[in-house]
């Protein structure tokens, strides 16, 4: 039956869900640093804890198909209306809604080399061409395998409906300016979805970096994407949203699954968006662990990309199967990068100072 499916998928990997986590809490009990997966080492706000567990009393009943309370929180928030928000089973469905609501065989996706993961794969879903642009090289200043803007623009054509960015990126933890994006934005023509994948955005402290949203007004084929998984830490509860225009979510409206997330989901993201100290601390922890972090391996002699987000790339420039495993032996969980092509890199997340210590004990 498999020979049925769309010959573009085919040519995918599937999504790498990384290493067995209850198998590796068996083999290496607490002593165990799991760096793979970008999660949060600090959890979600004590106050998103409470909702949640006083909203498991209602789990017999659907949950809100409207979302309201949490969009009307997020549009507040954002100072956007109501009806210019949606919300996903994390970002990931959003990112793949958008492919299956706006491009069909006829059309092209757009995408950077080494661009999230999940663009390639929402792209083949919908049955739509990839065009996959080559990223910035190894050796650019600020932005190595980063998105390379001028060719992304230069790389829509007449029949593309969307173009996936993500600022900054996973894997390689890279990012463009507001002020490339707004020239980016000024080239596009205007019935092509450009949509900005924010995942890390609450972790960004560059200056000159702060949020597509500034330009949403004018641009109004822009569509920002962002997450509760990462800074909120709720990865394990899935909750997304996106900002667009109101058109473009109705449509997003139409072909979601009427209850995509649940009851449970709704409360902790609401909770957790109203304690702006939990998340304060958060952005605190992880600017500061990052700086240290990069500067303990540098001085190792690792060559570690700039990073915006709350993990780090290092470029091992050789094969990193043998980085880690040795990590892997001694209870440290890393992510190498030859999934996405970047096969002499490994991605490592920041954890808690105790687990970053480890990382820098067990280095090989
Ligand atoms: N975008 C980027 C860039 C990511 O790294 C991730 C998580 N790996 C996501 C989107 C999806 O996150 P979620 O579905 O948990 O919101």
């Amino acid at each position: 039956a498999g020979t049925l499916a769309n010959p573009a998928t085919a040519a995918l990997r599937a999504y790498d869900p990384g290493h067995d986590l209850p198998a590796l809490r068996r083999r290496f009990g607490a002593a165990i640093a799991e760096l793979g997966s970008n999660e949060n080492p600090l959890g979600p706000s004590p106050r998103a804890l409470e909702a949640m567990r006083a909203a498991l009393a209602d789990s017999w009943r659907y949950p809100d198909p409207r979302g309201a309370a949490l969009k009307t929180a997020l549009a507040q928030r954002l100072d956007v209306g109501d009806d210019r928000i949606a919300l996903g089973n994390g970002s990931h469905e959003l990112l793949m809604l958008l492919a299956q609501c706006f491009a069909d065989p006829a059309h092209s996706i757009v995408f950077s080399q080494y661009g999230f993961a999940v663009f390639p794969i929402a792209t083949a879903a919908a049955g739509a061409q990839p065009v996959r642009v080559p990223a910035l090289p190894r050796g650019h200043a600020s932005a190595p395998f980063g998105h390379d803007l001028d060719a992304l623009a230069a790389a829509v054509r007449g029949d593309t409906r969307i173009v996936y960015l993500a600022n900054p990126n996973n894997p390689t933890g890279t990012w463009f300016e507001d002020e490339a994006l707004a020239r980016f934005l000024a080239r596009v023509p205007r019935d092509v979805l450009v949509v900005v994948d924010e995942a890390y955005h609450e972790y960004v402290d560059a200056p000159g970096l702060g949020s597509a949203l500034r330009f949403a007004d004018r641009h109004p084929n822009l569509v920002v994407t962002r997450t509760f998984s990462k800074a909120y830490a709720l990865a394990g509860l899935r909750v997304g949203y996106l900002v667009a225009h109101a058109s473009v979510v109705a449509v997003l409206e139409r072909l979601r699954e009427s209850f995509n997330v649940n009851h449970v989901a709704l409360a902790g993201a609401e909770a957790a968006l109203a304690d702006r100290d939990h998340l304060a601390s958060v952005r605190a922890f992880n600017g500061d662990e990052r700086a240290w972090l990069r500067e303990a391996l540098a001085a190792r002699g690792y060559a570690v990309l700039p990073s915006q987000t709350n993990f780090l790339l290092v470029d091992l420039a050789r094969d990193a199967s043998g980085f880690e495993r040795h990590l892997f032996e001694r209870g440290v969980i890393v992510r190498p990068m030859d999934g996405y092509g970047l096969g002499r890199t490994v991605r490592i997340s920041i954890g808690s100072r105790a687990e970053n210590q480890r990382l820098l004990d067990a280095l090989p």
